[in-house]
């Protein structure tokens, strides 16, 4: 017996299989998600929930789960030797959301997967081949030794992160870029005596110091380390000692340094895929883009794609025959996906390039320059994009009212 078609089988249960899971669920298509990991990743990488994703997660009931466990970021400053030079209000972007909630990213995928049929874990998929009508999915299922199953899908949806983006390469073709910045980072608990819903960037010569609050009074703290990308990071403890003497440096808060007690390192990456789509084979999140997490962007992209692509892909699997439309609106959504994450990858390089060391006078001119369009429309503008509302996805998957 042939084994069943599926509508869609999503590869991935991070944030953007959940979340597109979740979406074409609500629109009744027959959707399976399949996930090598016996258990949910428990690790925290994304904290910002971002305007246009809160709208674009309303109508499934996600974003009440995650402002209900979140931090809310109204404004952000940016500071260097003490003194802040400038300031930018997420509060008056006329957004609904007018804040970036902060939560683990656990919280996130726990709140999408509420709203998904529940992933089917422990099942790693080994390849994808192209066939009449749809795809086959050789698939190997932990504890079952090294034998693999097929599964057969009319769409099949790549959401694997950067380690899965194998699965749709070369098909799908890629543009990448090895920074060589490596930065430290940590999740402090409670952070006693720092600024209430501010993220603070501060600008030193040193390199930038991030500090973003977390829900219960929490703060992370990220720090540039130096030019050695992912490697020579040292043990932990020299990490954690290198974080102190950065947060202590650069903010002048020897009370934040001395709350380090941990670090971890990460080395940044910027690889786009060509296409998104290829027929009946689609990638999203970072297996399409992987962007520096120094503009905190990666997983709201990814949430867009799902939360855009979803009643274009429902529309298409359901088209009569001579429904054009539904194919222009698959291409309308790719080509708006690639801008985006283009516009994601560039400010998360302008953010990379701001937060490197540079000589004292480069470092007051920057500092003078940034002061400069803090005080005119620059801010707003600044605001918007800090926030994702450039985002092509940002009024349409998910409305953010005006
Ligand atoms: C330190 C750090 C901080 C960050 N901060 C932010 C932030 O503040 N804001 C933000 O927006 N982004 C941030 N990011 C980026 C964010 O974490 C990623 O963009 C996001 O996790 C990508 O989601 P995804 O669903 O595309 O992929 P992933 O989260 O990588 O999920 C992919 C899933 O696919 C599974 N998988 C892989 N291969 C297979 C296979 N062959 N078969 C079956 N399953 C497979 C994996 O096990 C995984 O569960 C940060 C990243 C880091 C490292």
């Amino acid at each position: 017996m042939s084994p069943a078609v599926h509508d869609v089988v999503v590869v991935g249960a991070g944030p953007a299989g959940l979340c597109l899971a979740g979406e074409l669920g609500r629109r009744g298509i027959d959707v399976v998600i399949l996930e090598r990991r016996g258990d949910a990743e428990p690790g925290t990488r994304a904290i910002g929930v971002h305007p246009p994703a809160l709208a674009a997660l309303e109508p499934s009931g996600a974003t009440e789960r995650i402002l209900a466990a979140a931090a809310r970021i109204p404004r952000g400053i940016a500071r260097s030797s003490g003194r802040t030079i400038g300031e930018v209000r997420f509060d008056r972007i006329g957004s609904r959301f007018p804040f970036v909630a902060a939560v683990p990213q656990a919280v996130t995928e726990a709140a999408l997967e509420a709203t998904a049929p529940p992933p089917d874990r422990g099942s790693e998929v080994r390849g994808i081949a192209e066939v009449p009508g749809g795809a086959v999915l050789r698939v190997r299922a932990s504890g079952c030794g090294a034998r693999d199953t097929e599964m057969r899908a009319r769409i099949v949806v790549v959401a694997a992160g950067a380690s899965g983006r194998s699965l749709v390469l070369p098909r799908l073709g890629l543009h990448a870029r090895d920074y060589t910045d490596r930065y430290l980072m940590t999740d402090l608990p409670h952070a006693p005596g720092q600024p209430e819903g501010t993220a603070v960037v501060t600008l030193d010569a040193a390199g930038v110091l991030e500090s973003f609050p977390l829900p219960r009074g929490g703060r992370r703290l990220v720090a540039w380390d130096g030019a050695g990308g992912g490697r020579d990071a040292g043990t932990g403890a020299h990490r954690a000692e290198r974080l102190r003497r950065a947060v202590a440096g650069r903010s002048g808060d020897a009370a934040l340094a001395e709350l380090v007690g941990t670090a971890t390192a990460f080395g940044i990456r910027r690889s786009l895929l060509r296409r998104m789509r290829r027929g009946r084979l689609l990638a999203i999140g970072d297996a399409a883009h992987e962007v520096s997490p120094i503009g905190g962007q990666g997983m709201n992209l990814g949430l867009l794609d799902a939360a855009t692509l979803a009643p274009a892909l429902a529309r298409w699997l359901r088209r009569d025959e001579g429904d054009s439309e539904a194919e222009r609106e698959l291409a309308r959504w790719e080509r708006d996906r690639l801008a985006s994450a283009r516009a994601a990858a560039r400010l998360a390089g302008l953010n990379t390039a701001l937060g490197r060391p540079r000589s004292p006078r480069a470092h007051a001119a920057l500092c003078a320059a940034i002061g400069a369009a803090a005080r005119g429309p620059g801010a707003r503008l600044a605001a918007r994009a800090y926030t994702m509302g450039f985002d092509r996805g940002a009024g349409r998957g998910g409305r953010c009212a005006r």
